[in-house]
């Protein structure tokens, strides 16, 4: 998310940083290359003039080029104007004091629309409400289905009308069918267009006339950079929204529209998408990606999202399954499969402060997943006692995974070097670095 911007900002305050005393020519060197990169990554021109004449402002006051540490005292600066400009505290989503809130979702087709309702179904009922998903996407071919799919992946209810062309009569009876679901929650997928008209506009208009939404959120697709900006601006012109949500931040976006939609709409990012699975769905929260974009980790988000979802009981069985040296491929396997759920790695390694440079971690990802197989093709009996593979289960395990049997041969030498470093930690002791060297794999990748 917002990686250039993200890469090209740390490298402006590493320098900043290398000198041992700021001048105001170092300051304004260093703001002409922020001015530079917040334009590349799409930013409004105006919100960028703003936002560089405030830290200007701010860094040329009082005692901060004179301080102890002025470097620290700029960055601090830029985070803290960086955060204003994100919208400066996280905006939450409403809830009415009486059961069931109404989330009207908008959005231009392929936005993100359908996925993100389903996102913030599984979000919310991770949090024990009861979500209602209404599919009133009636012009986007398999709009419906795919509502009815994700619904059905997450347990989640979903109201449909198989013969009707008509979102506004769709919305209206949705309403009362979730109330007799006791939904906390119902979520109408709009339907979208290609562009914005007046159809649409007239349509969803209609809609939040019967449907009377607590919650207006436009879903906008963050790629198509500085129009994300414009479209927001008409769609609270027309029917005011209350905030909105900002889709595909994951790919190589410019992502500008993150840092401009506040300044120029008026009104905040609440959620954003980050990727195309039900738990790419981040709260937005501006300091943290004040923090990320710094390059300085993000390790409130990683926390949550580990404890959203690891099992606690799980973390805790494994745990004692180390301590007391039973660990086994059973084990390996569900300990890989936590993993798993928080995402995908490299979404994980940008959370952790100094890693978001990390570079290309899809070899490890890749490994991951073979051995997750490996494992899979082995019966309870081999996971439990791995010493019993000897060559004909090899070949089978091997050939039920699609792979060679060196790889079986690859993971269960791993996987004893693992446990001898577990038995070395539960000992006290620190782990010998031959045993760490071998975790490593080809070409000095992390390996699992
Ligand atoms: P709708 O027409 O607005 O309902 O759009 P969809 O929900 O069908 O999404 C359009 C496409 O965008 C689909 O291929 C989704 O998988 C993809 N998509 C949605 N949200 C995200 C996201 O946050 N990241 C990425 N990479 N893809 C997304």
């Amino acid at each position: 998310m917002l990686e250039n911007l993200g890469s090209r900002f740390q490298n402006i305050m590493k320098k900043v940083r290398g000198h041992g005393k700021l001048s105001e020519e170092n300051v304004k060197e260093a703001l002409k290359e922020v001015k530079m990169s917040l334009l590349e990554a799409d930013v409004n021109y105006k919100v960028v003039r703003d936002f560089t004449n405030k830290i200007l402002e701010n860094s040329l006051g009082e005692n901060v080029l004179t301080g102890v540490n002025p470097g620290q005292q700029f960055i601090k600066i830029v985070n803290d104007e960086l955060v204003e400009l994100l919208g400066g505290t996280n905006s939450r989503l409403t809830k009415s004091p009486r059961n069931p809130t109404v989330i009207m979702l908008t959005g231009l087709q392929g936005a993100g629309k359908t996925t993100f309702a389903g996102k913030l179904a599984n979000y919310l009922k991770k949090q024990g409400e009861v979500p209602y998903l209404v599919a009133a996407d009636v012009y986007r071919p398999a709009a419906i289905k795919q509502l009815q799919v994700l619904g059905k992946n997450i347990g989640v209810s979903v109201y449909a009308e198989e013969n009707s062309n008509d979102p506004v009569e769709i919305c209206k009876n949705s309403i009362e069918a979730g109330k007799l679901e006791n939904a906390t929650y119902i979520i109408l997928d709009t339907a979208g267009r290609l562009h914005i008209d007046e159809k649409l506009m007239d349509e969803l208009k209609e809609i939040k006339k019967v449907a009377k939404p607590h919650e207006i959120m436009l879903v906008v697709d963050a790629m198509i950079g500085q129009d994300a900006v414009n479209l927001a601006q008409s769609f609270n012109e027309a029917i005011s929204i209350d905030g909105v949500v900002l889709t595909k931040l994951d790919g190589d976006a410019r992502g500008g529209s993150a840092l401009s939609i506040k300044s120029v709409v008026g009104k905040p990012i609440k959620f954003i998408g980050t990727g195309e699975t039900i738990n790419d769905i981040e709260l937005f929260h501006p300091e943290r990606l004040a923090s990320r974009i710094l390059g300085m980790g993000d390790v409130i988000s990683l926390v949550e999202r580990a404890q959203e979802n690891i099992n606690e009981d799980d973390a805790k069985s494994l745990e004692d399954k180390i301590k007391s040296q039973k660990f086994d491929l059973e084990d390996y396997l569900k300990m890989l499969n936590m993993v798993k759920k928080m995402g995908p790695l490299k979404n994980i390694m940008k959370m952790i402060p100094g890693m978001s440079d990390i570079g290309d971690i899809s070899p490890a990802e890749k490994e991951m997943k073979k051995v997750v197989v490996m494992i899979q093709s082995m019966t309870k009996e081999e996971r439990k006692k791995p010493e019993i593979l000897k060559a004909n289960r090899k070949i089978r395990v091997a050939k039920g995974s699609g792979v060679e049997v060196s790889d079986i041969n690859k993971l269960l030498k791993q996987f004893d070097q693992m446990k001898a470093m577990m038995k070395m930690f539960s000992g006290g002791k620190m782990p010998n670095m031959s045993a760490l060297a071998g975790m490593k794999g080809p070409k000095g990748k992390f390996h699992f």
